[in-house]
């Protein structure tokens, strides 16, 4: 039964999507209660913590609306003093990660939008009104919809080496990162072997001196267009059957080199290198939605009606990289939000119930 307790529409996930539909849907009245998920230690270990992905990164140049120069001033009235603190410095190459998303969630904030922080746990999608569970207390929350924009994160090998240099030449995104100065006429290694990794080195050799894509096996997981395409690359040279055993660096200059080990021998060398960038693969945030909700065999949510954001489940809709393993920008991201919300509010509409 609905209740006066129960929400309009309940947004998860606080990344690009998750801000943009509830930007969309506070302008649309409908009040909407977003989950920016928990400020634990250990989801940001997993590169999952509140904000996104975005919140990981440093320079921003691919984003529209926010071009290359000193943006402090715009900063400095739109962004709280005591949240500016949290911001990584950047060299005005545009806006940074966790600048924008402070942004987003700032004008998310304006039009009403109600922030809890904290992690939905469980969801029971089964009957109407759809009935969600916060990590923190013993009640569950009601929504007549619900928005999952929880996001995906990158696989990393797990070294510690790795996390040391996250942002200082170490990154899960050439296309987000690999025009950065710091990546220009220098090595690069990729690691990897799928299409991700061969779009990844195909798109640093516009910039690098020379990439070197790392792989572990002789044969690349690629489909075969793609494999053409980064054997004609006079600029890219494949490291066959080696996997990265240590990310070498310094504090001035972040990532100098890679160690390697052979997989089919005991030899081992090193590159010098400006950056590493991983394209192992991502791992969306579906653990919760399990069973729950349509998914493919790699756990993102399916979107079940062509061009809008319908899940398996009537009312509820998805945004963002938590449906999208395929484009994974934040533009895009940030499209499909704004789908989201607006599906949402016509459902609402169509239901009767808005
Ligand atoms: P993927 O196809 O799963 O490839 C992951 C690669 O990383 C594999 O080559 C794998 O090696 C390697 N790998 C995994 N764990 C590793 C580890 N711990 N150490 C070293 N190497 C490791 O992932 P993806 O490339 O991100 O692609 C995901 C999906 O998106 C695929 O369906 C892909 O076709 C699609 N996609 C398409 C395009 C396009 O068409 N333009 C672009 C990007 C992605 P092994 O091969 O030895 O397992």
């Amino acid at each position: 039964m609905v209740s006066e307790k129960t929400e309009n529409v309940v947004i998860v996930g606080s990344g690009p999507a998750g801000w943009t539909a509830a930007i969309y849907a506070a302008r649309a009245n409908l009040n909407p209660l977003l989950y920016e998920g928990a400020a634990l230690q250990e989801h940001y270990d997993l590169g999952r913590g509140p904000l996104g992905q975005l919140a990981m990164t440093t320079e921003v140049e691919n984003f529209p609306g926010f071009p290359a120069g000193d943006l402090s001033g715009y900063l400095d009235n739109a962004i709280d003093e005591s949240l500016r603190q949290y911001m990584a410095p950047h060299q005005k190459h545009g806006v940074s990660g966790p600048e924008l998303m402070e942004l987003m969630r700032q004008q998310a904030k304006n039009f009403g939008t109600r922030v809890v922080t904290d992690d939905i746990v469980e969801v029971d999608f089964s009957e109407r009104p759809f009935k969600l569970k916060p990590r923190e207390g013993d009640e569950w929350l009601e929504a007549r919809s619900v928005i999952i924009a929880t996001g995906a994160r990158a696989n990393y090998l797990g070294l510690e080496s790795e996390n040391k240099y996250k942002n200082r030449g170490v990154s899960a995104c050439a296309v987000c990162d690999g025009a950065l100065p710091r990546f220009r006429n220098k090595p690069c290694v990729v690691v990897g072997g799928g299409d991700s990794a061969i779009e990844e080195a195909d798109y640093l050799s516009k910039y690098s001196s020379v990439v070197y894509l790392v792989h572990r096996r002789d044969k690349l997981r690629a489909s075969q267009a793609m494999v053409d395409r980064i054997m004609d690359n006079k600029k890219v040279e494949i490291v066959w059957n080696h996997v990265v055993t240590e990310v070498l660096g310094d504090d001035e200059n972040g990532v100098t080199g890679v160690d390697l080990a052979s997989t089919v021998d005991d030899s081992t060398k090193q590159l010098d290198t400006s950056g590493f960038f991983l394209a192992i693969g991502h791992t969306p945030n579906t653990d919760f939605l399990k069973g729950k909700l349509d998914m493919n065999d790699a756990g993102y949510l399916k979107w079940t009606v062509p061009f809008r954001t319908n899940t398996s489940v009537e009312g509820v809709f998805a945004a963002g990289d938590v449906a999208d393993d395929y484009y994974r920008q934040a533009i895009t991201a940030a499209g499909t939000g704004c789908m989201s919300a607006l599906d949402a509010e016509r459902w609402l509409a169509s239901q009767g119930l808005h």
